[in-house]
């Protein structure tokens, strides 16, 4: 049984939703569902950075495993412009910085990849970090064998019921400051 993605998008960003769909399923083992289009909040934009706050956009998607593509620029204090993050079962990437075509799914396949649990890689694989979209450009869309062998491995009927426990875990102890388990990818300081 292949792992579910909920795909969210903003309007500006439905152009792009059947590629981007495409590659998540192509790069890993999991069916994407196409659930709707979503607005980020007023509330999510941060007045004195003027971008959308990347932790608030991730605590508005719901509980099961979810990628949203924004169209708006987003950050994290501290971070700077980020091209995507990842939070528990969450995931957001902003085309703003890198466009609606082939970095767009780059970075899904990068978020979708934390959100399947795993880090960074050295390799020439998609889990590499990218701190520009050239850098982005140049990666593959594809894992590296060793990545490739950790999301098979993860590939068990029960995987989203231990995500879903995990996730309840972190939940009862509310909102957390952003620790190790925020991943902040592709930032631009
Ligand atoms: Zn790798
Ligand atoms: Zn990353």
């Amino acid at each position: 049984m292949k792992t579910t993605i909920s795909l969210f998008w903003q309007d500006l960003c439905a152009p792009s939703v059947d590629s981007v769909a495409w590659a998540l399923e192509t790069v890993f083992p999991v069916c994407v569902v196409l659930e709707s289009a979503r607005q980020p909040s007023r509330q999510a934009f941060d007045t004195a950075c003027g971008r959308y706050d990347a932790l608030y956009l991730l605590n508005e998607l719901p509980e099961q495993l979810s990628l949203w593509l924004v169209a708006e620029d987003i950050s994290y204090p501290g971070y700077g412009c980020l091209f995507g993050a990842a939070l528990r079962n969450s995931a957001v990437v902003s085309s703003a910085r890198i466009g609606f075509g082939k970095n767009l799914q780059k970075e899904a396949c990068h978020e979708l990849g934390h959100l399947l649990g795993l880090g960074h890689c050295p390799n020439p694989c998609i889990m590499n970090k990218s701190r520009n979209p050239q850098k982005l450009s140049s990666k593959p869309m594809a894992l590296c064998p060793e990545c490739a062998a950790q999301t098979s491995n993860n590939e068990s009927p029960n995987q989203q019921d231990m995500v879903r426990a995990s996730n309840d875990v972190v939940r009862h102890e509310g909102l957390e400051p952003p620790t190790d388990r925020f991943e902040v990818c592709d930032s631009i300081h």
